[in-house]
């Protein structure tokens, strides 16, 4: 049943065990304005763009009312944060429900930054603008990148300050996910929940994410398996557009598969593998090169918490766990090969691929090459302007890569289409989503932030707009990002 506005919500996490959330209705705030709304996004989840562009979605995005059909609630979770388990939590994010789509998919809806809960610790529940359109921009370009991803719906201004190094304004996000069940969530329910609570966390986790995975007792082992697989499709697909997280905590790596957590992270400029965006991640904890293992080190985490439904003996659960995880390291490196081939325009399998690959990297690190435009330039034959051209050993690099696509049965042509689709012309580069946040900040002004959306929601598209967003940054100022 639905209503003028097209909520269709339904609140099947608030069904799960008390230990699993809080439910709570966010504090009003004072004078909230929508500043940005996805109507792809809201046509897709069956919402009425209109209805919701009026006073209506601002009184619901701002948490000022709750739409029909919500009971809303914060999540429980733990999590290793940089190695160290904690207890976490919502805490400054609320679902209001999980919305029906038409497509009769279940997504959620959530506020992040509507206030305080009982998990704020010493934080004060709220959001800046800028990192919430920062998460909007993003999210949404890795979206049109085919990342699969948590959505955003709208962006309001709440009309209140907070308060971090300066006064900002604040605002409210509106996310949208496949859920929001994280590895930290069962790490909480293995360390402050009983046996019976645990499964009932991977039983709902079953039904919602792996439907067809039978349920028979062997279920709990495939559903490690199945988050193994899933997360190795995922990291390989970030490697494959030099997308750095920043921040891969346990409690930012979902089960569904899905991007959660834009804080710190960043697109790469200049390869390197030891890129490091996050200000706080001084040891290169989640470098860009280690992303692959730091997502079989929260993999390790799952398991762990698993353990109790896998086995009754525990030596054998972790013996079965270790198996299940230790598959992860090919799983990943079977999803970049075949990727890092099809950048390259190459159709089948080589032993030699993957060194063929390798020394392309090497060489453009060597020359600090740009990761995106050197595919690009290698997609439209223009790799003479660029740095890699300053290597003596890139002239007998291409002639590996051209025999390589000779000994291919596709023609040349077919080769530059499979690159064409496979390496973007535009990522959400720094120094322009910092462009575009400063003129919504500073000059109320959405134009410049609202252009650059259009352009990376179509980032396959090489049109003469795509080539005005790739331009590099000047490599002598070097980027970070703050949380906040
Ligand atoms: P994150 O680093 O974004 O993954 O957040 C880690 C934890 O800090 C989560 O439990 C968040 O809910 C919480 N948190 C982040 N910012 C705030 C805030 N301003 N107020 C309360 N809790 C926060
Ligand atoms: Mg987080
Ligand atoms: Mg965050």
């Amino acid at each position: 049943e639905t209503n003028q506005s097209g909520w269709n919500l339904i609140n099947s996490y608030a069904r799960l065990p008390e230990l699993f959330f809080s439910s709570l209705t966010p504090p009003t705030v004072s004078e909230p304005e929508l500043v940005i709304f996805n109507d792809s996004l809201a046509k897709e989840l069956g919402l009425n763009s209109e209805v919701l562009k009026s006073e209506e979605g601002v009184a619901i995005f701002s948490g000022n009312r709750m739409p029909e059909g919500s009971e809303p609630l914060a999540q429980a979770y733990a999590g290793h944060q940089f190695g160290h388990f904690t207890m976490l939590g919502d805490g400054r994010a609320l679902l209001i429900g999980e919305q029906v789509t038409p497509q009769n998919e279940r997504m959620d809806i959530q506020l992040k930054g509507s206030g305080r809960t009982p998990y704020s610790r010493g934080g004060d529940g709220r959001a800046a603008l800028g990192p919430m359109l920062r998460e909007y921009i993003i999210s949404e370009a890795m979206h049109a990148l085919r990342i699969p991803t948590t959505r955003s719906l709208a962006v309001v201004t709440t009309g209140e300050s907070v308060y971090r190094e300066t006064e900002l304004p604040g605002a409210i996000l509106t996310r949208v996910a496949a859920s929001h069940i994280r590895v930290g969530t069962f790490e909480y329910a293995a360390k402050w929940g009983t046996h019976e609570e645990l499964k009932a966390l991977a039983d709902y986790t079953l039904q919602r994410h792996y439907p067809t995975i039978p349920l028979d007792e062997n279920r709990f082992l495939a559903l490690l398996q199945a988050v193994v697989s899933r997360q190795a499709e995922l990291i390989a697909k970030w490697q494959l557009v030099g997308f750095i997280h920043g921040v891969m905590n346990t409690d930012n790596m979902t089960i569904s598969g899905e991007t959660i957590d834009y804080g710190p992270c960043a697109f790469m400029d200049i390869y390197d593998p030891e890129t490091v965006f996050s200000s706080i991640d001084r040891q290169g904890r989640y470098a860009y090169g280690n992303q692959p293992p730091i997502a079989g080190w929260n993999l390790a985490r799952f398991a762990e918490a698993l353990l109790p439904l896998l086995h009754e003996n525990q030596d054998q659960a972790v013996e079965i766990a270790q198996e299940a995880i230790s598959v992860f390291p090919d799983l990943f490196q079977a999803k970049w090969l075949s990727g890092m081939r099809a950048k390259l325009g190459i159709f089948n399998e080589e032993d030699q691929d993957q060194t063929l690959i390798e020394d392309l990297l090497d060489l453009m690190k060597q020359e600090r090459a740009d990761f995106t435009n050197t595919f690009r330039a290698l997609t439209f034959d223009h790799v003479q302007e660029t740095v890699l051209s300053d290597a003596p050993e890139f002239s007998e690099w291409e002639k590996r890569w051209e025999a390589r696509l000779d000994r291919q049965p596709q023609s040349i042509a077919d080769s530059k289409e499979l690159m064409k689709e496979n390496n973007p012309a535009v990522i959400p580069r720094n120094h322009l989503v910092e462009e575009a946040l400063e003129a919504a900040e500073k000059q109320n002004d959405y134009s410049v932030l609202e252009k650059f959306l259009k352009v990376l929601t179509k980032p396959y598209e090489y049109s003469e707009i795509q080539t005005a967003y790739c331009t590099v940054p000047d490599p002598t100022r070097p980027y970070r990002t703050f949380c906040g």
